[in-house]
């Protein structure tokens, strides 16, 4: 006799179009196919409706999320978004990072996310208030959602002395990984270097900011690269935003996106900022500023689509739902047919995934079950119509559940 299941989702839409029962046991997908008559501490009914493995949102910035009312934006360029964000960070304190950060976790939960990698700005401005904050929060929302945190030196390393210091410290005290921002620094080369030395020191994972410009003038992601090789960091090194690579001719990108790929180098896309920052000089035709998802994708790189920041001066919109990111990329990367649509639920899934390093991710036997619910039958309107969540599943366990009611009064007016 089987051991009964914790849950039992029954009548399930996989993402292949086959209707299945998905039993969860100790906190793992234990069986998926006909299940019915069997035994589960609580069973579910999904009706038919769409069921895939959690959202990871591979890029968010809990510490200054919210802050709209704060930092109204004026210019709307990236040069503003830093100064009048660093002006606010001055004035932070732990209650309300913590409290912002709550809000915004709370935002992306209800969503379907079940993974997150949160950069933590770690500066002379700010210190090692923002990691304060935050730490506690892995161990809280751990029954929703696993969060990692980066040590970020947003404000540079070399331009804002003791900043690599106070990431050693940041890294000791609990931070997952080691991440910079090579275009506001300097010397690119230099800061890039500092975090690998980091990086190796205690043995972590590191993520970029790069390349953040209309033209390829800089290209630190090469040298990123390089770096992921020498020292042998291949997997375990992400860079956000590349809008340059989306700059260069199909040749140099192909040799680009050859590198990346043989480095292991994973490249996150964050449309929403991405699309609102770049381009600000175009007086026609103005472009979008995303690093190009297809080409990569055909090369072989690991690309995600992730939030990086809701609502402040980066940023003067979001909801938190990383649905959203997919559905600006149907239309920004013109990724409207049936397999780019499957790939962006790839870049919002299975794809951030492997960046964060979450090999037990996914909807398969043996896999974690940390899953979503969607209100529709067809897997690609998780991405073209943000289809609605009615449940996430954490670890085997319901973690979210919505219900909605609409009453059309206009109907009963005749
Ligand atoms: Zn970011």
């Amino acid at each position: 006799m089987a051991l009964p299941f914790d849950l039992l989702l029954q009548g399930c839409r996989l993402p292949d179009g086959r209707i299945a029962d998905v039993g969860a046991r100790a906190g793992l997908v234990a069986e998926i196919g006909t299940l019915a008559g069997r035994s589960a501490h609580r069973a579910v009914d999904c009706g038919g409706l769409l069921l895939t493995p959690g959202l990871v949102d591979a890029h968010i910035h809990l510490d200054k999320a919210l802050l709209s009312d704060r930092t109204p934006s004026l210019e709307g360029t990236v040069a503003e978004a830093l100064r009048v964000t660093g002006h606010a960070k001055r004035r932070f304190t732990v209650e309300d990072i913590r409290a912002r950060a709550r809000r915004a976790l709370d935002l992306a939960v209800r969503a379907g996310t079940t993974a997150m990698r949160s950069h933590v700005e770690v500066d002379p401005i700010v210190g090692l208030k923002a990691l304060e904050a935050l730490l506690p929060l892995k161990r809280e929302y751990a029954p929703a959602i696993d969060l990692q945190l980066c040590a970020f030196a947003q404000e540079g390393i070399l331009q804002a002395p003791g900043t690599e210091a106070l990431l050693a410290r940041a890294l000791e005290s609990g931070a997952d990984l080691v991440g910079g921002c090579p275009y506001n620094d300097t010397d690119a080369h230099a800061q890039i270097d500092i975090v690998f030395r980091l990086a190796r020191e205690f043995d972590v994972d590191v993520d970029f900011h790069i390349d953040f410009f209309d033209e390829p003038e800089h290209m630190d992601v090469l040298y990123v690269a390089e770096q992921a090789v020498r020292w042998g960091w291949q997997g375990r090194v992400a860079v956000g935003h590349a809008s340059e690579l989306g700059a260069l001719e199909p040749e140099e990108l192909d040799r680009a996106a050859a590198i990346l790929k043989d480095a292991g180098v994973g490249v996150i896309i964050l449309p929403a900022t991405d699309l609102y920052l770049m381009g600000r000089k175009d007086v026609r035709n103005v472009r979008r500023g995303l690093a190009p998802a297809k080409r990569l994708l055909a090369a072989g790189v690991t690309v995600a689509v992730a939030t990086n920041n809701i609502l402040n001066a980066f940023t003067p919109m979001g909801t938190g739902d990383l649905a959203l990111m997919g559905y600006l990329m149907t239309a920004a990367a013109h990724m409207g047919t049936e397999r780019d649509v499957a790939d962006i639920l790839a870049m919002l899934t299975e794809y951030p995934a492997r960046m964060l390093r979450l090999p037990e991710h996914g909807l398969r036997v043996g896999a974690r079950a940390d899953l979503v619910l969607w209100e529709t039958e067809r897997a690609a309107e998780a991405v073209t119509t943000m289809a609605a969540r009615r449940l996430v599943v954490k670890a085997g366990r319901l973690s979210i559940q919505h219900e909605r009611t609409c009453t059309e009064f206009w109907r009963e007016s005749s």
